[in-house]
């Protein structure tokens, strides 16, 4: 059993969803509320969701321009609403789209 750093209470187990079907465990303190994530778990986790993200998208006519159609999981996951703003950021790979 391990106790929290700070308040030295015994910790217990959660698991925790990110999204996609990805779960992560980490000890979590009920009193202070303190989380310890394992840092090779984390990543697991977020590798696992990172191939699961990797969805195709198509391009769409939007008036004279083109748009792209977000599959609903990923309009969900962060929560996108219309008129809302992104910025796109080039990267060496593609485009990334960051929401603000
Ligand atoms: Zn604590």
């Amino acid at each position: 059993m391990k106790t929290c750093p700070q308040c030295k209470t015994e910790m217990e187990k959660v698991v925790f969803d990110v999204g996609y079907g990805v779960n992560v465990e980490s000890m979590h303190c009920k009193k202070c509320g303190f989380n310890i994530t394992e840092k090779d778990t984390l990543k697991t986790a977020l590798d696992g969701l990172r191939q699961q993200m990797r969805k195709e998208v198509k391009i769409v006519q939007i008036g004279t321009g083109l748009g792209v159609r977000f599959p609903n999981e990923v309009v969900k996951s962060y929560h996108l609403k219309k008129g809302e703003e992104m910025f796109l950021k080039p990267e060496s790979d593609g485009i990334k789209l960051v929401v603000s």
